[in-house]
């Protein structure tokens, strides 16, 4: 009989996370490189243990305070309209949350930058990101309405949290041809929008229909 500890490895196994990738290729994710790091990234550690037999469904799972690690196909599908634009970038996150997108991220751009406004989960997120040896990301704890001006600009800002509107700081915070991945509208409406930089001009484009937390306005908890 197999003991609880070897289920328990078992279910965090790299078949596991095998089957998370041939599951996101089936919805439609092409890009190689992504796939890759998901298969190597392990998200058991981004949630709490009593979670981490669940880690490789493609679900949100709770994280504490109100809020989620986002589902596997929407983190590889956001990465994936993010690194269309070019190689080497340098990208704004805004919501780091449990760490594993800024993960998934620092393993395919030259530096992350990521903003969180709940001091626990940033706390958490550096500690998990440190035990990967993954170095080229800073962060701040701050509102992230208002980006992270004093690198700005980026090729690419990526939103893990769903405000009504494009905050207009983030758009002033992209660099020329840089590409902006953000979910928006009221909840139960929200959709997934790509909006790349043309000089003074921003073109716009509708992806999925997403489901996220929102993006919270103002006071720092
Ligand atoms: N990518 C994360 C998603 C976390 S959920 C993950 O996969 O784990 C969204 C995160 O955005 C939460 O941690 C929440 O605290 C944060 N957030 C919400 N509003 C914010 C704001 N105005 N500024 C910065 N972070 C915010």
């Amino acid at each position: 009989m197999q003991s609880q500890t070897h289920a328990g490895i078992g279910m965090t196994s790299q078949r596991t996370r095998d089957r998370l990738v041939y599951r996101l290729q089936q919805e439609g994710i092409q890009d190689e490189q992504v796939l890759g790091v998901m298969r190597t990234t392990p998200r058991h550690i981004f949630v709490d243990e009593a979670l981490a037999s669940r880690a490789y469904e493609d679900t949100a799972l709770p994280i504490g305070y109100g809020q989620t690690i986002s589902q596997p196909y929407i983190v590889a599908r956001m990465t994936e309209v993010l690194l269309a634009a070019g190689e080497r970038l340098k990208v704004l996150e805004i919501g780091t949350g449990s760490g594993y997108q800024t993960a998934v991220l620092a393993q395919l751009v030259d530096s992350v930058f990521t903003v969180e406004r709940i001091t626990e989960l940033q706390d958490k997120a550096r500690i998990r990101l440190r035990e990967l040896n993954l170095r080229n990301v800073s962060f701040s704890r701050g509102d992230g309405n208002w980006g992270w001006k004093q690198f700005s600009t980026y090729d690419g800002i990526i939103v893990t949290a769903a405000p009504e509107q494009v905050p207009e700081e983030l758009l002033q915070q992209l660099a020329d041809g840089g590409r902006l991945v953000i979910p928006s509208g009221p909840s139960g409406e929200q959709r997934l929008r790509l909006i790349v930089r043309r000089g003074e001009n921003f073109e716009e484009t509708m992806l999925d229909w997403v489901s996220f937390v929102p993006l919270v306005k103002g006071e720092l908890k």
